[in-house]
């Protein structure tokens, strides 16, 4: 049990890598809040953690809507007292050749994955810094570090993030809160599905482990973070990638 009672906010925790990294804490002891955008999945999976023996709370939330996502802290705090851990996990894809890219597509893709991280880091911060303690794990992507062909806007966001990790574990380590980011390879969810069994099929061959990661080889690693064994890592970018990119 190393998230023995640590309240633990998830996003896009309904499914992928989300949903296994709520219920991998939820067997780990935390207090689960699940918070993604379709309500009926967020009562899914707050009762799969129930299932699993956690205290759960679920939020119907898009995490690029400041306010909602304020209103969340605010009653995560009201019910629970404290937050221990964010996982900014909540991410999209929206791919085109830079030269085919819609301004509508940079624009989603950079408002999810990037802006509405820094809302939710920015709103738990304060509580954070008031215990003296807290844990903020972003994701990020391999893509991030390598760039992707068809991926320009993603690959700005997942960079952004690893841009976010490095600063705000300069200036919250200090106040007790440590700061990474985890830099998944090819992760068998949902946001796989508009490729193409083929192409699916290269990627395979390109891992040196010859498969795709799965969603619980990420949560494994988001777990770890959060936790006291991890107590000295800070400002880290972890890849899980299954040796793609040595
Ligand atoms: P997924 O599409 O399976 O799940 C993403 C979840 O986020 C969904 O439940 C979705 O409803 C939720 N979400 C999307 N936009 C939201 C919003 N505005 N507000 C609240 N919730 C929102 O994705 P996944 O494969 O599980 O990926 C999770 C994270 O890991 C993403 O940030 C993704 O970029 C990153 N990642 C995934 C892979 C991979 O291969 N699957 C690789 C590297 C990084």
């Amino acid at each position: 049990m190393r998230l023995q009672d640590k309240v633990s906010i998830i996003t896009g925790a309904a499914q992928g890598i989300g949903l296994a990294t709520a219920l991998k804490f939820a067997r780990e002891g935390a207090v689960v809040i699940v918070c993604d955008m379709k309500p009926e999945a967020v009562d899914a999976a707050v009762a799969q953690c129930r299932a699993a023996g956690a205290r759960a709370a679920g939020f119907a939330v898009n995490v690029t809507d400041r306010a909602a996502v304020d209103a969340m802290v605010a009653a995560v705090k009201a019910q629970f007292g404290r937050i221990d851990v964010l996982v900014n996990n909540a991410g999209i894809t929206r791919d085109a050749r830079l030269q085919k890219m819609t301004i509508e597509q940079f624009d989603a893709v950079i408002d999810v994955n990037l802006r509405a991280v820094f809302h939710c880091a920015q709103a738990v911060t304060d509580t954070m810094v008031e215990q003296g303690s807290g844990v903020i794990l972003n994701a990020s992507s391999v893509v991030g570090i390598y760039g992707n062909f068809g991926q320009t806007n993603y690959a700005a966001s997942k960079f952004g993030v690893i841009g976010f990790t490095k600063t705000w574990s300069r200036e919250l380590g200090p106040k007790g809160i440590r700061v990474n980011a985890v830099a998944p390879g090819f992760i068998e969810t949902p946001i796989l599905s508009t490729i193409p069994d083929k192409v699916l099929d290269g990627m395979r061959a390109e891992v040196p482990l010859r498969r795709l990661g799965k969603p619980e080889e990420i949560a494994n690693v988001y777990a770890f973070l959060a936790s006291d064994e991890a107590s000295y890592v800070n400002g880290a970018v972890l890849e899980v990638a299954g040796g793609l990119t040595v």
